[in-house]
């Protein structure tokens, strides 16, 4: 496995490894990798020939008062852990070399990136879309990898993907969770076993809420998971509504029902989601 730290050099490498005719698979991360992450390596590992995982904090994503500083970083744990996957090669660039500092291009989803996380979030999902439309045309992947865990961002990133004819295979791979349903985040290294605890309430209020959706009663569903949040200790709600999972506006006739919920847990914020089984009437 090699780390490579600049755009020239990982271009010759996946250009090597095309006239070998392998297929190339990106697993874009901001690190302090855990086993969320780890799922989409493997299944990178699985599919294709090459394997790139970028490393990257990317500052556009962050908000002036969210956690960029804070933001946990650990190059050396999260290259011993690929190098377990077999990854082939680590993209961890410097900030510079990803976003020049006169950088005049900023890639915006509209609609769909300004609702809930774009809501609380002013700007997110446009430094989000920009990283990634830099890293897919810095990378030329045949497959990205993405996780169901950031469920807006996969439906951000599909759009841009489809609006903007990037070549490229969208791959979604499931929430991977705590065996206490807790869902796996690089920010749940903020909390004490306490509030890891307490973070379970997002999960279950996802569970409580799921009959009522299912049986297409959403505001009772929201209530449900509002109820569940506010009263678990220590934990904020900040939104838990259902949505049309593709378009992030109210459920639609037909289409995939999401659950998702928003909450501050001690110093984090946190998010998970869940996608509903209609029952069949
Ligand atoms: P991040 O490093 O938080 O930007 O995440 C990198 C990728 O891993 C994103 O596509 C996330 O959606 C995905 N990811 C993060 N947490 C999980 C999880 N618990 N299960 C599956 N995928 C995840």
């Amino acid at each position: 496995m090699k780390i490579v730290r600049t755009t020239a050099e990982i271009r010759v490498l996946v250009a090597d490894a095309r006239r070998k005719n392998l297929s190339v698979g990106l697993v874009p991360t901001m690190g302090a990798l855990h086993d969320g992450h780890l799922s989409h390596v493997r299944r990178a590992r699985e599919e294709n020939g090459l394997v790139v995982v970028s490393i990257f904090v990317n500052p556009l994503q962050f908000g002036p008062s969210e956690d960029l500083d804070a933001y946990p970083r650990d190059e050396a744990g999260d290259t011993r852990l690929l190098a377990g996957e077999g990854a082939d090669l680590v993209f961890a660039p410097a900030t510079e070399e990803v976003h020049p500092h006169d950088r005049a291009t900023t890639v915006t989803v509209g609609g769909l990136s300004e609702v809930l996380e774009g809501a609380r979030r002013p700007g997110h999902f446009d430094g989000v879309c920009t990283v990634v439309a830099k890293l897919l045309n810095i990378v030329a992947p045949d497959r990205v990898y993405f996780g169901q865990k950031d469920a807006q961002q996969v439906a951000v990133l599909g759009r841009m993907v489809q609006d903007l004819g990037f070549p490229v295979e969208m791959v979604v791979g499931p929430i991977v969770r705590e065996s206490n349903g807790l869902a796996m985040s690089s920010r749940n290294a903020y909390l004490s076993s306490e509030e890891r605890k307490r973070a379970t309430a997002l999960f279950k209020a996802l569970q409580a809420g799921s009959p009522f959706a299912a049986a297409g009663d959403f505001a009772g569903a929201s209530n449900e998971m509002l109820r569940v949040l506010r009263s678990a200790t220590g934990v904020e709600p900040d939104y838990a509504t259902a949505v049309d999972a593709d378009s992030f506006g109210p459920p639609e006739p037909g289409g995939r029902i999401l659950l998702v919920v928003a909450a501050r847990v001690g110093p984090a914020r946190l998010i998970d989601n869940l996608l509903v089984e209609v029952e069949n009437t």
